[in-house]
């Protein structure tokens, strides 16, 4: 391999987003050593808006870990979601069904701006605007993997186990072998704009507003800014949608005229999300893991990637500090095995959202049988406490 300089250390990191965050903090809790490379400055994975809804799972490993100070202090809970339809609104008040659990709402960045600052503050080596760009000897003794930083500068670093926590569009994945293992993957057929607004939110509760022009959502972030979504046609360009036209499709969608107006602010953020979901099993290869978004990618119709993240950096450190302290691999070795049944529910659950939120248009082929199946959905929802408790478990568990 090309190189510079070598660097030793005990377990590489590829990716700074809440997986590698994770599982870098849990490590040095418990006295092992690690690298975090991350493509990316400091300022724009700080400033990278994303999730908002942590499930009471998460915030427990956050608490338990020393990792929730901010979190503690900023957050806000959620218990209560609105669905609103051609027929009126029903509020799911979910903190006192199922399980009895919230959703502590918290956004992404200010989670990765604390997760930095205490690895940091634990002593903890991670190194922004270095890429992953090459790895040898996954099924050897040592890994290892070739960097490169912005100016171009290579160096090599060498470790005993990798952790691929380098996202959807990361390199830990590809360096798999071709049949080592298996990408199970769905496209949905549905994008989503997704919007920040510098407004507070409108309505106390998360509100999925399904309309025949499409799904439009609403979803508290903080005091000054939520997250909207409205479904468009794929390949929309997030240049035509003015302000204006956002607000304006939103009050439509939302049935304001009958609900009440939205709090409107300046659109901070617009993007074109598709619909997407794949698992890759198995999650590891030789001394390779991958952790979050690597390892599967969900969509975001209920909001557990993050949270699946939290969860895979949780088992594979544990997984690891038995390996590591105790000479003992049965977690590593079932690293995949104790995720993949998570995870694969947690798609489920999301693929049901999908069909729970969005109803095909038109009169063509089986369009208005799958919208009679959607009030179907919608009318248990509404009726059957039996599914109102199933609903509510699933939708803050992970
Ligand atoms: P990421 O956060 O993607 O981090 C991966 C990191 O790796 C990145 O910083 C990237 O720059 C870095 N990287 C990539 N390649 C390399 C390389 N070669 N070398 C070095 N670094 C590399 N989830 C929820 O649980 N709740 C929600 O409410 C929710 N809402 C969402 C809303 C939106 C609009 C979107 C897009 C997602 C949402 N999600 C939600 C999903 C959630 O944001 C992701 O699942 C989560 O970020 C996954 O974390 P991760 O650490 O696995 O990956």
């Amino acid at each position: 391999m090309d190189q510079t300089r070598v660097d030793e250390t005990t377990v590489l990191i590829v990716g700074a987003g809440p997986a590698g965050l994770v599982l870098g903090n849990l490590l040095l809790a418990a006295g092992i050593d690690c690298v975090v490379v991350e493509q990316r400055d400091r300022a724009y994975v700080e400033q990278r808006a994303r999730a908002g809804f942590l499930a009471a799972n998460t915030v427990r490993v956050l608490v338990e870990n020393g990792l929730a100070d901010g979190l503690v202090k900023n957050s806000q809970q959620h218990d209560t979601c609105a669905f609103r339809t051609e027929e009126g609104e029903f509020q799911l008040a979910y903190g006192e069904l199922g399980a009895g659990e919230v959703h502590t709402v918290y956004p992404q960045q200010a989670l990765v701006t604390d997760l930095v600052a205490e690895f940091l503050a634990r002593g903890g080596d991670l190194r922004f605007e270095t890429a992953a760009v090459g790895v040898d000897g996954l099924d050897g003794d040592r890994v290892e993997l070739l960097t490169r930083t912005a100016d171009g500068a290579t160096r090599l670093l060498r470790g005993q186990f990798l952790a691929g926590c380098d996202g959807r569009h990361g390199f830990a994945r590809t360096a798999f072998p071709a049949d080592a293992a298996r990408r199970h993957r769905r496209e949905h057929g549905v994008s989503w704009l997704a919007l920040l607004a510098g407004a507070p939110q409108s309505m106390a509760a998360i509100t999925y507003a399904v309309h025949e022009d499409g799904f439009a959502g609403h979803m508290a972030r903080s005091a000054d800014v939520t997250r909207y979504y409205l479904q468009v046609p794929a390949g929309t360009d997030p240049a035509d949608w003015s302000d204006r036209r956002v607000w304006d499709e939103l009050a439509h969608r939302m049935r304001a005229d009958r609900h009440g107006g939205l709090h409107q602010g300046p659109i901070l953020e617009r993007r074109v999300i598709t619909m997407a979901s794949d698992v890759q099993d198995p999650m590891q290869y030789g001394r390779l893991f991958l952790v979050g978004d690597a390892a599967s990618l969900i969509s975001p119709s209920a909001a557990k990637g993050a949270n699946l993240a939290v969860m895979a950096a949780e088992t594979l450190a544990h997984a690891l500090v038995a390996q590591l302290h105790r000479a003992d691999d049965t977690a590593l070795q079932r690293y995949s095995t104790d995720c993949l049944p998570r995870i694969w529910r947690a798609q489920e659950f999301s693929h049901w959202m999908i069909g729970l939120l969005h109803g095909p248009a038109g009169e063509a082929g089986d369009a208005p049988f799958l919208r009679s199946l959607q009030r179907a959905r919608l009318a248990n929802l509404r009726d059957s406490r039996r599914h109102q408790d199933q609903f509510a478990q699933e939708y803050v568990g992970i």
